[in-house]
């Protein structure tokens, strides 16, 4: 039997590569936690500008665009708070100064709850495997959770310190965890279109494509709609 998350946690924190991640990853989970009360926090690390096919495109152009389309995904969602640390995209290295970020964040945020990008999957059948910034990104949120943010002696200058309890990690080839978007998947596909530099050739698609995945899942869950996670328990 699946396992199927119920409650919704108190404090959310959300750290993605790209400003679109989170809505194609965990769009509808987030939306349903901020319906029922959860105070949801997204971080992303790079600035998105080289997110296109077009060779005429202007990157920090691309940048301003993008983090305009995160601010309507972020409303649409019903976010409390979004930023964008502003990395370069594609160039996103698990270094000091990505992880101190993080670690800032997660001791400001102080969520019960974490989501972010399995950095162990690579291979998605034979079309696709994963950027490497979601790798990057995965790794060093893994990194900063946990030992960093909840010891005192790392990254002092960054707030007291503090211990999310469970992270879910999106994206992943070994889901364990679900949690039904079947209420939200409409808020999931308004929000993934909210990403319009994304779909060259108008946005019909990817909603179907969304909702595709959805189902998926929501078949290995048991219900209409769902979102899989890797699960961690880390207190
Ligand atoms: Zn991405």
């Amino acid at each position: 039997m699946a396992d199927l998350l119920g409650a919704a946690p108190s404090r959310v924190l959300a750290v993605y590569a790209h400003p679109d991640d989170a809505d194609v990853a965990c769009g509808g989970t987030l939306a349903r936690w901020s319906r029922a009360g959860s105070e949801v926090h997204l971080v992303v690390c790079t600035d998105g500008g080289r997110g296109t096919r077009d060779a005429t495109s202007d990157v920090a152009a691309l940048a301003r665009q993008r983090a305009g389309e995160l601010d309507e995904a972020a409303a649409t969602i019903g976010l409390a708070g979004h930023c964008i640390l502003g990395f370069d995209d594609g160039e996103l290295e698990d270094t000091e100064s990505l992880r101190a970020e993080l670690v800032g964040w997660v001791r400001r945020v102080k969520p019960d709850v974490i989501c972010g990008h399995d950095p162990t999957a690579v291979f998605f059948g034979e079309h696709y495997f994963n950027h490497r910034d979601h790798r990057i990104a995965g790794w060093a949120l893994l990194d900063a959770l946990c030992p960093a943010a909840g010891l005192p002696h790392y990254f002092p200058d960054r707030g007291p310190a503090h211990q999310a309890q469970t992270a879910y990690l999106s994206g992943t080839l070994e889901p364990d965890v679900w949690v039904d978007v079947t209420d939200t998947i409409d808020v999931k596909v308004a929000a993934v279109q909210c990403h319009r530099s994304q779909f060259a050739s108008g946005d019909v698609w990817a909603g179907d494509v969304v909702r595709l995945r959805a189902e998926e899942e929501g078949r290995r869950a048991g219900v209409p709609y769902a979102e899989g996670y890797r699960r961690l328990l880390l207190s």
